[in-house]
């Protein structure tokens, strides 16, 4: 094996006190995300090595989505003769074009009898006198690293940008409100990256809502999945609730209402399973349902922390970053949604508390809620592709 990947670790590094369990996370992350790929995993408190036995450029691309990194290297390894050393440096730099550069060397290896800037100057040297270039050490177009170690001579020139953010994880679980939407998606993205292990929270009405309404939202939850590989679906038989609502509610107050009532279930359920905040993809102003007043009479059924990660982006923000994550295509399938269907021509803006009240006591949801709790499908394994059912 003649490559290795190098990874260096992401903002974990500024938590002196909690090293250890992020680095630990990230490695299990790390692991799981590439469950499929035969690699072997080496740490140390500021990196970590991953031998590949698979295809290096899709174990690059699964790495690139895994929170906790903040850049991965391809690095070309060799014997740690210094003619070898410079014969593969020779290697590498006929494929690049610069002017000018600068050596990096370490060595891990303390016992290697050339010091890292000996081995500047006689690597720098050599550099010189096959390429036309100059040496600038303060701001050079190319950076040629070179890492001496027990097993060999790593060496690399390109870094490619991690995802950045927190291992997943490393802030306990959290349950995200997935509808089939472009915001959801991205909010629960923007958690992740944050460290927060999502599990999806989808609610259905069949036959008000189709299969590929369905698919559409498992389709989705498996390409966050891609972020965690960790992520399940729990699925919400939320028919009766609607039809009841419909039959009880004024029009203006239908989507209100239905809210409350997604709230209550997102909420009991999290504290019976362990999941310590809701999330969602609201965005300030969006929808009637989403204003300020209908965000508080709405909240007001819970206790928990309710985090909306899109709240103050624009909708051509969250657009960007739906399309960045991967969702956006699939988000913007036309299969309806249960807060789609029988939508009243006029919601309010400015619902009342008392009048949320009023409605709710002419039905008994608490006994709906709790039966559709006692009912929820969970859903731990995706399709690789879900093309043929959408
Ligand atoms: P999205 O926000 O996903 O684009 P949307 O814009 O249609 O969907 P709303 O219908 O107003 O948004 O819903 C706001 C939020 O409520 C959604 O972002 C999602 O978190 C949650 N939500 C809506 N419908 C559902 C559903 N059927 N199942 C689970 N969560 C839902
Ligand atoms: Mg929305």
């Amino acid at each position: 094996m003649d490559k290795l990947i190098l990874i260096k670790y992401g903002e974990l590094t500024t938590k002196k006190a909690n090293r250890k369990i992020f680095i630990n996370m990230l490695e299990k992350n790390i692991k799981s995300i590439l469950k499929d790929e035969k690699i072997e995993i080496q740490k140390d408190r500021v990196r970590m090595y991953i031998k590949s036995y698979s295809d290096i450029d899709s174990v690059v691309l699964k790495l690139q989505k895994v929170f906790g990194i903040h850049g991965i290297v391809v690095c070309e390894k060799t014997d740690n003769n210094i003619e070898s050393i410079k014969n593969k440096i020779l290697e590498i730099l006929k494929t690049k074009k610069f002017n000018t550069f600068k050596i990096n060397s370490k060595r891990a290896d303390k016992k290697y009898p050339i010091h890292s800037m000996e081995l500047n100057n006689i690597i720098g040297g050599f550099v010189l006198q096959n390429f036309n270039c100059t040496v600038d050490v303060h701001n050079p177009q190319l950076i040629i690293n070179i890492e001496i170690r027990l097993e060999g001579t790593f060496i690399y020139c390109n870094e490619i940008k991690g995802a950045g953010g927190y291992p997943v994880g490393i802030q306990g679980k959290g349950l995200l409100m997935l509808s089939g939407g472009i915001d959801s998606p991205v909010a629960g993205y923007l958690a992740l990256k944050r460290g927060v292990d999502i599990d999806c929270l989808y609610f259905e009405s069949p036959p008000h809502t189709s299969v590929e309404a369905k698919n559409k939202v498992l389709k989705l939850a498996s390409i966050l999945n891609e972020y965690s590989g960790n992520v399940r679906v729990h699925v919400v038989p939320f028919t009766k609730i609607q039809e009841e609502i419909y039959k009880n509610v004024r029009d203006s107050y239908i989507i209100t209402i239905m809210r409350r009532m997604m709230y209550r279930i997102a909420s009991e359920y999290c504290k019976s399973h362990n999941f310590k905040i809701m999330i969602n993809g609201e965005s300030i102003g969006q929808v009637a349902s989403q204003t300020l007043d209908s965000m508080i009479v709405i909240n007001n059924v819970t206790n928990l922390p309710v985090i909306r990660p899109v709240a103050c982006l624009d909708k051509l923000e969250i657009i960007n970053l739906a399309t960045k994550i991967g969702t956006y295509e699939t988000s913007i399938l036309p299969y309806e949604d249960c807060c789609t269907i029988f939508l009243p021509k006029h919601p309010v803006i400015n619902p009342v508390l008392d009048k949320c009240l009023f409605y709710e006591n002419s039905f008994d949801y608490q006994k709906l809620i709790d039966e559709a709790i006692k009912n929820i499908e969970i859903i731990d394994n995706f399709k690789s592709d879900y093309s043929d059912i959408l």
